[in-house]
């Protein structure tokens, strides 16, 4: 047989997730035009784009156009798109071992962290993960509930997810009409009652994870105040000297922002969000299985030998009454079957995308991309270069006749294979149906998009 990866052999690759780390796989792959490839790419939902679909806020359309990307490279004919197909149910490692040269995971990072403090369990403590899913619409937590009857709510972390939930608690329903944002949470959220959101640091404002954009964006909302108490405002002695050590524009733009709302004061807004820095939560108190409360220390900014600032507990405690708490405080990944894991760090154990096992062996012909590869961190743009570096070692490897050698690299096997064990696979022209019947119930709406919500659902826009 002629070498893999010229015309007569395709180099043969599954891509497990069809989020940008996935798209982004199948960019990379087309800037080596010398190959030829056959790519399917698969994902458990019958809609692709991930965490742009299911992830990016509803009110940040523009982040979205991607997918305008994304679905050309979907529709190029060497590329072929199995939605509601999932790894380790429909199709497992000695599958891919038959019928592709290497395999890439780009599945992402599903689920979220949590804080490892009593009353986590309580009802009302949720995490933001499951909050940002649900009011954008993805069919597993479309059906959760949120008890937005409450006045109060805390967000503990200060990263951009713990802005876009403090955010879209704030906006009006005249806002949140101008989005895609899901109907169950538009109507939610249009008859909340939330009135006061806290967002809580544990570090200070030079440590704070979010970006300049998205602090800007959150004071200027069109009914909820914003405020920073002073005192926590003030960038304290340990944080000013490691940022004139350390020059970063985004930090000295974070800093500006959050000292401007420290002068703010409420001017009568229906809604008012206070940001509060150097503070931990410890407990999460409750009256009768539901949350009532959170208690927070304060912390003293304590510089590290490596010129870090950590936070230090005083013995300083607060009680702050609530009756929501979203902890916001990062992704994680889970592990997949017959895939190497790294439990600390919540990723497929690899280097520089190549999949290796716990004594530092290379997996032939098994790869990853994006936040299971290097954990939760950076915006969708970082995951083109991380994929370029995944790509990278996967044609070296090719180059080196380091692959799979699958028994039956013929592309109609597997798709016969696909569609007997999931008669309800939903390939890209299907999928555009459902695009262009929510695009048309948005038209009828004014709103960019209105969402399906139910897998059941998009089935009967596929099959009609
Ligand atoms: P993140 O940026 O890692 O922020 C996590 C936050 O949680 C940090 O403030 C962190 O504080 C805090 N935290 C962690 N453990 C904590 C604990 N035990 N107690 C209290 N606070 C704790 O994560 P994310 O907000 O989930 O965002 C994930 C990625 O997606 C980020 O790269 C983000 O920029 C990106 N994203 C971008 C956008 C956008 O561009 N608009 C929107 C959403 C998400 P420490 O710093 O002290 O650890």
């Amino acid at each position: 047989m002629s070498q893999v990866g010229t015309e007569g052999n395709p180099l043969r690759v599954a891509v497990i997730g069809a989020g940008p780390a996935g798209f982004y796989t199948i960019s990379n792959f087309a800037k080596h035009k010398e190959l030829a490839v056959e790519i399917d790419l698969f994902d458990r939902l019958p809609t692709p784009y991930g965490l742009v679909r299911a992830g990016v806020a509803p009110d940040h359309q523009k982040d979205k156009s991607v997918t305008r990307a994304y679905a050309k490279s979907a529709e190029q004919a060497h590329v072929h798109y199995y939605g509601h197909v999932e790894y380790g149910t429909h199709l497992h490692m000695a599958d891919l071992k038959k019928y592709y040269h290497q395999v890439i995971f780009t599945n992402g990072a599903p689920t979220d962290r949590d804080l490892g403090i009593p009353g986590e369990e309580l009802s009302g403590s949720h995490s933001a993960t499951s909050f940002v899913a649900w009011y954008n619409g993805h069919p597993d937590f479309a059906d959760l509930d949120f008890d937005l009857s409450q006045e109060n709510v805390a967000i503990v972390g200060v990263g951009n997810v713990a802005l876009d939930v403090a955010r879209i608690l704030c906006k009006t329903r005249e806002e949140l009409l101008e989005t895609d944002i899901a109907d169950h949470a538009l109507e939610a959220l249009s008859n909340s009652k939330v009135k006061n959101v806290y967002l809580l640091g544990r570090r200070g404002p030079a440590q704070a994870a979010f970006t300049p954009p998205e602090i800007k964006e959150i004071g200027e909302l069109a009914d909820a105040d914003i405020i920073v108490p002073p005192e926590e405002a003030r960038v304290d002695d340990a944080s000013r000297a490691q940022m004139e050590a350390n020059p970063d524009k985004n930090v000295d733009k974070n800093v500006g922002f959050i000292e401007e709302y420290g002068q703010r004061s409420p001017t009568g807004k229906s809604k008012l969000l206070t940001i509060r820095f150097l503070v931990s939560p410890t407990e999460i108190l409750g009256e009768d299985g539901k949350v009532s409360a959170i208690r927070i220390v304060r912390n003293e900014a304590v510089a590290g030998d490596d010129g870090s600032i950590r936070a230090r507990a005083t013995d300083q405690e607060e009680v702050l009454p609530v009756g929501l708490v979203f902890r916001s405080v990062g992704y994680q990944g889970v592990p997949l079957a017959d895939v190497p894991f790294d439990e600390r760090r919540g990723t497929i154990r690899n280097e520089c995308g190549r999949v290796m096992t716990e004594d530092g062996e290379v997996v032939t012909g098994v790869y990853t991309a994006g936040w299971i590869k290097r954990g939760p961190s950076g915006v969708i743009g970082t995951n083109k270069t991380c994929a370029q570096e995944t790509v990278q070692c996967m044609v070296e490897d090719l180059q080196a006749g380091k692959h799979f050698n699958p028994e039956d690299p013929d592309r109609e096997h597997v798709r016969s294979l696909i569609h007997e064990r999931q008669p309800d696979v939903v390939d890209f022209e299907e999928f555009g149906r459902i695009d262009a019947e929510e695009l048309r119930r948005g038209e009828e709406a004014n709103r960019p998009r209105v969402k399906v919500t139910s897998i059941q659902e998009m089935l009967e826009i596929v099959n009609n």
